[in-house]
């Protein structure tokens, strides 16, 4: 991918399935990533032996990695987070908003706490690092870029998440929003949407019986993979994409094409 080789790169919830794979994919382009973890640093082990282990193979790589403890939802550690990559790597020049989880629950029962929390997380907590992140491509005058994880249920209404659909269709405005009050300064802000991706974050991932199930649904038959989310995540960070604000890509295998309509029920025969 053009232009990314020795950008400074901030993922946020870098410890696993498609925070980790960006990780790794923007290691192997030659960036410096910066490895956001919560608490504890031991779960940054794999992410680490990953980028380690491809960055063996690929001659691009030689960029730095370096730990980022911080919990999104919380602003004074977004502030601190920030400051230490532009301290330790010089500037921050992408910042890759993908922390994220769900919890589930018919929507007339959701304890308020946990409704808070995923809104805390998913969306105000990726706005948190924009406006850091915002402030300093300002302050250096610098053509940053923002990739928000989003979901197909930024359009899709998902029952029994209701927090993390609401989560997810606020960042489609975010990411516009952000798109358009800083496109003059050359900040270009996008989102992709994964469908349903074999990660920890789904109960399937294990259950070869339940995959089965969720790929009935998929159009094209399969789940997707981290590394294809971490690959148009790349893109869109990329000089190939310098034209590109504004938009979410979704990455679905065909999910958000009204699947159901595959078969010509609506004909009435
Ligand atoms: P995952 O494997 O569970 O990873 C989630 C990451 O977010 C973990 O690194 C987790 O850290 C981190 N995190 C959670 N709360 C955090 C907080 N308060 N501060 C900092 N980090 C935090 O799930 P994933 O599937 O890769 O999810 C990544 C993103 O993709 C999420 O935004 C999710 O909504 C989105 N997405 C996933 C799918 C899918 O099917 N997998 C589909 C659409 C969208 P810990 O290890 O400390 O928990």
């Amino acid at each position: 991918m053009k232009g990314l080789t020795g950008k400074n790169v901030l993922i946020t919830g870098a410890t696993s399935g498609i925070g980790q794979a960006i990780a790794v994919r923007f290691a192997s382009e030659g960036a410096n990533v910066a490895l956001n973890y919560r608490n504890d640093p031991d779960k940054l082990d794999q992410t680490k032996e990953l980028i380690e282990q491809n960055c063996s193979q690929v001659k691009s790589c030689g960029g730095q990695a370096i730990p980022v403890e911080g919990d999104v939802s919380e602003p004074e550690d977004v502030v601190r987070m920030c400051q230490e990559v532009i301290k330790k790597l010089g500037s921050l020049d992408i910042l890759i908003n993908n922390a994220g989880f769900q919890k589930a629950s018919p929507s007339h029962q959701i304890d308020i706490a946990d409704f808070d929390k995923v809104i805390a997380v998913n969306l105000r907590g990726a706005y948190l690092c924009a406006t850091e992140a915002i402030k300093h491509f300002l302050d250096t005058k610098r053509a940053g870029i923002i990739i928000n994880v989003s979901s197909v249920h930024e359009i899709i209404p998902r029952p029994q998440y209701l927090s993390y659909s609401i989560s997810k269709g606020g960042m489609e405005n975010m990411t516009k929003t952000l798109a358009l009050e800083y496109a003059p300064q050359g900040i270009r802000v996008n989102a992709i949407a994964p469908g349903a991706t074999a990660t920890p974050i789904n109960d399937w991932q294990n259950n070869p019986e339940q995959q089965k199930e969720v790929e009935r649904h998929i159009p094209m038959g399969r789940v997707g993979t981290s590394e294809e989310m971490a690959a148009i995540t790349a893109f869109l960070a990329s000089d190939d994409a310098a034209y590109i604000t504004g938009q979410t890509l979704f990455i679905d295998g065909g999910l958000t094409l009204y699947a159901d309509f595959l078969q010509p029920w609506s004909a009435g025969e």
